[in-house]
């Protein structure tokens, strides 16, 4: 109460247009009308009140916008009539698992096919492989090398020992999905392994590129070792960033972060309770150990069991109904 009277003078009351909480004058001298006008360009219709920087950004570029020319060119590439799900592989690459740093590498490399392969770029006129020096050395000669067939086994064996089932080929080692037994598409693999796969071709494409700037020679070994060591560390920063929300809510009383997310993001290769321990299955402890060793510091409470006799995309069985 201000005890201040205003006099309204004897005038007929005008409707007022207003944008968000603010007064803009009198509806009927004001044009155009914030919410008359709606713009359909975007996922639903926006109010000119509801425009912001970021969505007229997207209106103003979405003329121009085309689909990555990888969408098409691979499928071409991997002489395959299966659907690649490029709508379910994107929200896979940025994990809170990964950094910018760990999907780089592949991200413009492999996914965007902007290697520099020795059929673009011969080595003193040899556009052979440089590590088996047989084939042409094409993105997709990776996925088939027989040198690199050591690299990519121990990943495909993780993936059988945590129970994830079904045929690997080219595309599961490229850009990490499994052909579908049911129909003509690709399932990408869970998040864990998917981030595994990013880091793991980060450092096959960082030995490949040493091969040929350095005349070092590839190792498989050195690959896992700082694949390894790079997802020990991830996983411990996930580990540790998410006690500290878990201490946190304890001390003011509020409701701890809920685990479920961060389960996700790791399946199957770990799982989180809801006291925030890190429970990683017993095929990637061994896996870090064989290559770590005594190095291997990882954040853990109780193995995960082997989840090899629990397949990761069970099939539904139907049978007729009885009376
Ligand atoms: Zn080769």
């Amino acid at each position: 109460m201000t005890n201040h009277y205003i006099d309204i003078p004897d005038t007929p009351l005008m409707e007022a247009a207003r944008w968000g909480r603010a007064v803009m004058g009198p509806a009927e001298f004001i044009y155009p009308h914030a919410k008359g006008w709606v713009i359909n360009s975007l996922d639903k219709p926006y109010n000119l009140t509801q425009l912001t920087v970021k969505r007229l950004t997207a209106i103003f570029r979405s003329p121009l916008e085309v689909s990555p020319t990888c969408t098409t060119s691979w499928p071409e590439r991997l002489k395959t009539q299966r659907t690649i799900p490029w709508d379910l592989l994107g929200p896979l690459i940025h994990s809170p698992v990964t950094t910018t740093k760990d999907i780089h590498s592949w991200f413009k490399c492999i996914l965007h096919r902007g290697m520099a392969v020795r059929r673009v770029f011969p080595m003193d006129g040899n556009s052979h492989c440089r590590l088996c020096d047989t084939f042409i050395e094409r993105i997709e000669h990776f996925a088939d090398c027989s040198q690199l067939r050591t690299t990519f086994e121990p990943f495909i064996k993780l993936l059988r020992d945590m129970g994830i089932t079904g045929q690997f080929d080219d595309a599961t080692r490229l850009l990490g999905c499994t052909p579908s037994a049911h129909d003509l598409t690709y399932t990408p693999l869970p998040n864990g392994p998917f981030s595994l796969l990013l880091i793991l071709w980060k450092f096959i494409i960082l030995g490949l590129t040493e091969v040929d700037t350095n005349n070092t020679k590839y190792s498989a070994d050195k690959v896992w070792r700082l694949t390894l060591t790079r997802m020990v560390e991830r996983c411990n920063a996930l580990c540790y960033t998410h006690q500290l929300r878990v201490r946190r809510a304890m001390i003011r009383g509020t409701t701890p972060p809920n685990p479920s997310k961060l389960t996700k993001t790791l399946a199957p290769i770990a799982r989180v309770d809801r006291e925030g321990h890190f429970h990683y299955s017993q095929s990637f402890v061994m896996l870090a150990r064989q290559h770590l060793g005594d190095n291997l510091r990882l954040e853990q409470a109780p193995q995960l069991p082997d989840a090899a006799s629990k397949p990761f995309s069970s099939t539904i069985a139907f049978v007729k109904a009885t009376t």
